[in-house]
């Protein structure tokens, strides 16, 4: 496929692609809101874009946590990085049954995958020796103390008021490398729709004899893909979220919406700390990551102006 000059995109979606947050998370619910954003997905397809589809996953891995602990007495509970396996194939399947009925339906035969993907993170990584990264259920003191025992979990009160303030917090260290990386660009030169590096992937350290052993973390989406969009050689990196443009001085009466900004200017504004550790902060890092190592460019934009924000219309696009 040498002269297919068609444009590579990685698709970060953010938590609202996949579940509300007023939702409980049923099946039903889910594939709905993977069908409105297969509609934007679809659509990036007719206008020429091969698409690599990354997503979120906290909604469906703090569920399945606890479904492990409830049903701990039944079967047995199943650490966090098989926990993420289990999430990148379950959403993966949503996105992959979606896709293909759309397809189907115009009459396009397209293959459409899901990559359960590893991704290497360094074991020396600070973030181990001070876990910030809540998952899973909230806790009462006592049970959390509990679990702090008996499981040895790092455990952080993470509300100031209430019944259960205690939850589980685990590292949430710097991707390094996309284990699959290159079963994921053999599909791109197949012409697929790849789905990989759900929930920021599994991360797994490096054995003294080159073996891979998962870990209790969780990487953060955002920074994952754009590791991941730099190992495919990409062209744009797409972050959607549930906000049009990244502000500068945000939510205060001087907000501005960031249009077409250089990569400098956005890291003028990211060290000035317009962008929100957790939520904004990590995707702006990402994004300028992925357009100093090369990429043509980055956007931020919400999912609904997703395509128009491809074709240069809208949203926040960070260029050399
Ligand atoms: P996702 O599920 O897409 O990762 P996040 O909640 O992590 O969503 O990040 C998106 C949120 O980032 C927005 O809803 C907004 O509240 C917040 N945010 C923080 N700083 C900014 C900023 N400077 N400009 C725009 N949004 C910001
Ligand atoms: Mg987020």
């Amino acid at each position: 496929m040498k002269n297919d000059k068609r444009k590579l995109v990685v698709i970060a979606l953010g938590g609202n692609a996949i579940k509300q947050a007023n939702e409980k998370g049923t099946a039903e619910e889910q594939f709905k809101n993977v069908a409105i954003t297969c509609d934007q997905l679809v659509k990036m397809n007719a206008l020429g874009y091969k698409l690599i589809i990354t997503h979120g996953n906290g909604p469906q891995a703090g569920n399945l946590l606890i479904q492990q602990e409830e049903g701990k007495q039944l079967v047995p509970p199943q650490p966090l990085d098989v926990i993420g396996a289990m999430t990148q194939g379950q959403i993966g399947y949503m996105f992959q049954n979606i896709l293909r009925d759309y397809f189907i339906n115009k009459g396009k035969d397209i293959p459409i995958t899901t990559v359960v993907t590893q991704v290497l993170v360094d074991e020396n990584d600070p973030d181990f020796d001070d876990p910030s990264k809540p998952v899973g259920p909230f806790y009462t003191k006592e049970v959390a103390m509990e679990l702090k025992d008996t499981k040895g979990y790092v455990v952080k009160q993470v509300k100031p008021k209430g019944e259960k303030t205690w939850r589980r917090v685990v590292p949430s260290p710097e991707p390094h490398t996309i284990v699959e990386a290159d079963c994921i660009k053999a599909l791109v030169a197949a012409r697929a729709i790849i789905i990989a590096s759900g929930g920021g992937g599994v991360p797994v350290k490096k054995n003294p004899d080159g073996t891979f052993s998962g870990l209790e973390a969780v990487i953060d989406k955002d920074k994952a893909g754009n590791i991941l969009a730099q190992s495919v050689d990409a062209d744009i990196f797409l972050i959607l979220t549930d906000v049009r443009n990244a502000c500068i001085n945000y939510g205060k009466p001087d907000e501005k919406a960031l249009g077409e900004i250089t990569v400098a200017e956005a890291e003028k504004y990211y060290d000035e700390g317009h962008f929100l550790a957790g939520s904004m902060g990590p995707k702006m890092q990402a994004a300028i990551r992925f357009v100093k190592a090369g990429g043509d460019k980055s956007i931020i934009t919400s999912l609904d102006h997703a395509v128009d924000a491809l074709e240069g219309k809208t949203g926040t696009i960070i260029r050399k």
